[in-house]
């Protein structure tokens, strides 16, 4: 046996056992006639004692070793005189009897320490010791509970995991698709799913009406942050439902993973949100609501009283900061400066402050005490509030004031990573015109049906009526981030068809390129609906993080590469000349 126990297990009640583990130096303090070592796996790190009463083929072992070494030890578990009390085995120690070096280690590029001195690039390189690290240890652990746990909650409900291919048909909607050459049909492709959204509605035709995959999706996008290439979804479709049996399913689920995995018991309800509220309130579709300074429209309330801006603007609005009318001139004019830079985009930025000496603000000169007072009454700014307002375009206006609220939040704490606002968004619009292209994308995807009541305008020849089509569509946010997204499926073919139309394809190129669920929804389509969860973010946020890359064993950097394997990379001639392949650089 390598080892009788890891190296986080031993206490207090092993005292006097003789032990044996196996691990990786993580540290040696030399005191003269004294050593210690601390031996990491991943489960703890235990200390290793060498005196002068160890044996002598101990201290010469001791004597040479170095960091990440890997060794198997015996000796006896003994009471530590110094306790530790900041890790678990910090009450005993291992009196070393023999040491073995299973194998030496070239120093480390950076510390293996829970901060570690190496850079982001460099550890990325030595992923498989970055990955040695305490808190990516953590990160992958809840992974693997959050896995397990949803696992476990969809299988409860009679959920059948069944797995959909990866080499698929390319069929570029949304992203980008990777495509694979095919050796075997000279000139073909196949490409790398998306999601496998095609695939989970071919199932419910088929009859199994309750589906999940954890399952890995590629999509060609140009990264933005935190995004990567190929990234993990909790995929779900289920038959014979509507909406509200999706969202209480899943509702289901993410009380089962906070309460399993956080230990976060959730008595109430999900709050629910139209994405109309979302935009008016939040100017976002996926508010975060761990704190309320919502939006309100002042477009009546402040117009006609000759402020010129104002009085061309079509919509104005404003948030109300609490307690922060002490904002000095500094403050205010830097946030000015924040609001206009290119990715805010506002113009300029008013405020009103309400103090106890009165309300006081930058269009002082158009607006008597009374009309500030009634805005503010409008804002529910209480004393003491500071209230800024934007304006212009209402829809850019609107997300403006979002992100400003988002960063007043962060400014004022009240983000805090260790509180959760879950909330569900729905009644999404199905289509987005598109002017450049002239021409409507479907805004989740176009198999997402309608609301019913919305029919008659979805078939309306006039595109200003289509573009009113609601769909029944909804997400799942959590403090702000979208989590999961899904809808309830269109199973009439006609409607696919008609889909199709509207998103400008022919005849011709909805058969060739979906042809093979047009048909199917011929031969009995259930109605259905699903949701896929973005897993690896849903990870970061329940351990508190804002990035996704911890959560992900071996991600890609942020321009999609893996610079540890150096991927992508060249492919060589006869590589090239087997899939029919010419560079075109
Ligand atoms: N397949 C969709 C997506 O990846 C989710 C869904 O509609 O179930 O966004």
């Amino acid at each position: 046996m390598y080892r009788t126990h890891s190296c986080g297990e031993l206490r207090l009640q092993h005292k006097g056992q003789q032990v044996t583990l196996a691990g990786w130096v993580q540290r040696i303090r030399n005191f003269g006639g004294m050593t210690f070592i601390d031996l990491r796996d991943r489960y703890g790190i235990t200390q290793l004692t060498v005196n002068d009463e160890s044996p002598a083929a101990v201290r010469e072992t001791a004597a040479a070793l170095g960091r990440e070494f890997v060794l198997q030890v015996t000796g006896a578990v003994v009471e530590r005189s110094n306790k530790n009390p900041k890790i678990a085995t910090g009450d005993i120690e291992i009196a070393t009897a023999a040491i073995a070096v299973l194998n030496p280690a070239d120093t480390p590029p950076f510390t293996i320490e829970d901060d570690s001195d190496g850079g982001e690039e460099l550890r990325a390189r030595f992923r498989y010791l970055d990955l040695r690290r305490a808190p990516l240890q953590q990160a992958i652990r809840l992974r693997h509970r959050m896995a397990q746990e949803v696992r476990s909650y969809l299988d409860s409900q009679q959920f059948l995991e069944i797995e959909t291919p990866f080499l698929i048909k390319s069929t570029p909607e949304g992203a980008r698709d990777f495509v694979v050459p095919s050796r075997m049909n000279p000139g073909e492709f196949y490409a790398l799913p998306q999601s496998p959204q095609t695939f989970k509605q071919l199932l419910m035709v088929a009859g199994y009406d309750r589906y999940f995959q954890i399952v890995r999706c590629f999509r060609d996008e140009d990264l933005r942050a935190d995004r990567q290439p190929e990234f993990t979804q909790i995929d779900c479709e289920m038959a014979f439902v509507e909406r509200e049996d999706i969202l209480q399913t899943f509702e289901g689920l993410a009380k089962h993973l906070f309460k399993s995995v956080l230990g976060m018991e959730w008595t109430t309800a999900f709050p629910r949100m139209s994405y109309a509220d979302a935009i008016n309130y939040y100017g976002s579709d996926k508010p975060d609501i761990r704190f309320d300074m919502r939006i309100s429209d002042l477009t009546d309330a402040v117009k006609g009283k000759n402020f010129a801006v104002f009085d061309s603007a079509p919509y104005i609005g404003g948030i109300c900061v609490p307690a922060c009318a002490d904002y000095t001139r500094k403050q205010l004019d830097e946030l000015t400066e924040w609001v206009k830079r290119p990715q805010i985009g506002a113009k300029g930025m008013v405020y009103i402050r309400r103090t106890t000496d009165g309300i006081k603000s930058s269009i002082d000169k158009f607006y008597t005490p009374d009309h500030l007072a009634a805005i503010a009454d409008q804002c529910r700014a209480s004393q003491g509030d500071l209230i800024l307002l934007l304006s212009g375009d209402k829809k850019k206006t609107q997300e403006m004031l979002g992100a400003l609220r988002i960063e007043m939040g962060n400014r004022l704490g009240l983000r805090p990573n260790n509180v959760f606002a879950p909330l569900w968004v729905y009644d999404f619009p199905l289509l987005e015109w598109d002017d450049e292209t002239q021409r409507f994308y479907a805004m989740h995807h176009p198999f997402t049906s309608p609301k019913p009541e919305d029919l008659p305008k979805f078939y309306a020849a006039d595109r200003h009526a289509i573009a009113q089509v609601n769909a029944n569509a909804y997400d799942f946010v959590l403090n702000g981030v979208e989590i999961g997204g899904g809808s309830i499926r269109i199973h009439d073919s006609n409607v696919q068809r008609r889909m199709f139309e509207v998103l400008g394809f022919s005849e011709e190129e909805a058969n060739y390129k979906f042809g093979f669920i047009i048909n199917a929804f011929r031969y009995g389509a259930p109605p259905h609906g699903g949701i896929a969860f973005g897993f690896d973010r849903w990870c970061a946020l329940f351990g508190g993080q804002e990035t996704i890359r911890d959560y992900i064993a071996f991600p890609k950097n942020n321009t999609g590469r893996d610079v540890m394997l150096d991927a992508p990379s060249k492919i060589d001639e006869v590589q090239m000349k087997e899939l029919y392949l010419k560079s075109a650089l």
